[in-house]
């Protein structure tokens, strides 16, 4: 049988060291991470960051704004600097870096606000990222869609380094949480032998995984959980000939659930859980733009979907994208769209 963990190792050349050798002479490093950044982008930034402080390399983790509640828990979170509550500061570090790393993205646009600051910061520009078609704004690019998050990848550069045996239980628990977030908790069919490994050797060091999954998902909010159940029974939609679901929320709505950044995390997938769905999409509505989340199981191409229709991208079966429409006309919009795609769906 074909082994899964037959792969194009990113790390394999001697870009790996090349980068391990300028960190050695860089003394401003910025970790940056993408808008709305969740357990892998975060993840990746804290893990690094940690590990290149044990290593004698002082870096900063700069984000475009607020992390979710549930990874407070992280070594470090504490100095990350967000561009949304201080933007000249995260502006001037991104200014006079040497080297910026670029994690759990592979387009600038990815950053928003932040975007102009990256753009035109003359530091060497590193990126370690597992999305489709990667824009090349940067100097050094480890790319690998097969990865299953960042955060593996994170693992695999410091192995290529030759120090992973020196990977402290604070760096391991925060790519342990990358890992475990990007890929549904080791299910995804992006999870290989060689995730399993890496999930391994991050145990070794000590971590406690059992609270580290309860400190993600076992943190919800009563007025979270009402919101999830109130999506569930009155704003699901689902559409059996078309095998697509939907559900959308208004700023209306998530207000009177008192609304957190991260509390419809994962909702998605709930709609995609649906027997005989293909294809969920979740819509939710902010003070700037209404945001999709787009999942599918099989061959049919989330990320071609929102990129043709959205201008968005991601996964082959997880992508997202935005749009300055109404919440209203989005929805209308991908509703349209559904006969289209429906014999494509049907397996
Ligand atoms: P989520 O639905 O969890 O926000 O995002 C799913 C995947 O799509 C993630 O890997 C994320 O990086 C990507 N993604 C989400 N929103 C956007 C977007 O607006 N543009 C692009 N290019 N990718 C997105
Ligand atoms: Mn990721």
């Amino acid at each position: 049988m074909e082994s899964k963990d037959v792969f194009i190792d990113v790390f394999a050349g001697d870009l790996a060291i090349e980068l391990k050798e300028r960190l050695a002479t860089s003394v401003r490093v910025v970790l940056t991470g993408h808008r709305s950044p969740d357990g892998d982008a975060v993840g990746s930034c804290l893990a690094l960051w940690n590990h290149l402080k044990e290593h004698g390399v002082n870096a900063t983790v700069v984000l475009p704004d607020e992390f979710p509640g549930f990874i407070s828990w992280m070594s470090g979170k504490d100095d990350i600097v967000l561009h949304s509550a201080t933007p000249d500061k995260a502006e001037a570090l991104l200014g006079e870096a040497d080297v910026i790393f670029v994690l759990d993205y592979n387009d600038s646009s990815r950053v928003g606000a932040m975007q102009n600051a990256l753009e035109n910061s003359d530091a060497f520009k590193v990126m370690i990222d597992h999305h489709q078609q990667p824009s090349d704004f940067v100097d050094m690019m480890f790319s690998d869609e097969k990865s299953c998050s960042t955060a593996e990848m994170v693992y695999r550069l410091i192995e290529r380094w030759g120090e992973e045996e020196e990977l402290s239980s604070a760096s391991a628990a925060c790519l342990y949480c990358g890992i475990m977030t990007d890929s549904g908790s080791f299910r995804f069919p992006s999870v290989t032998p060689r995730t399993h490994r890496i999930a391994a050797a991050l145990c070794e060091t000590g971590i406690d995984h059992a609270d580290i999954h309860s400190r993600v998902y076992d943190n919800n909010r009563e007025g979270q959980l009402k919101l999830v159940g109130y999506a569930l029974t009155e704003k699901l939609e689902v559409f059996p000939e078309h095998h697509a679901a939907i559900i959308s929320l208004s700023l209306k709505e998530l207000a009177r659930f008192g609304y957190e950044k991260g509390d419809t995390e994962g909702l998605v997938n709930r709609a995609l859980s649906v027997e005989g769905v293909n294809f969920a999409v979740f819509v939710k509505e902010s003070e700037e733009r209404v945001k999709m989340s787009f999942r599918s199981v099989g061959e049919f191409s989330a990320r071609e979907f929102s990129s043709d229709h959205f201008a968005g991208g991601g996964h082959y079966n997880a992508a997202g994208g935005a749009s300055k429409e109404s919440l209203l006309e989005v929805v209308s919009k991908i509703k349209g769209l559904l006969p289209e795609y429906s014999s494509k769906l049907n397996y």
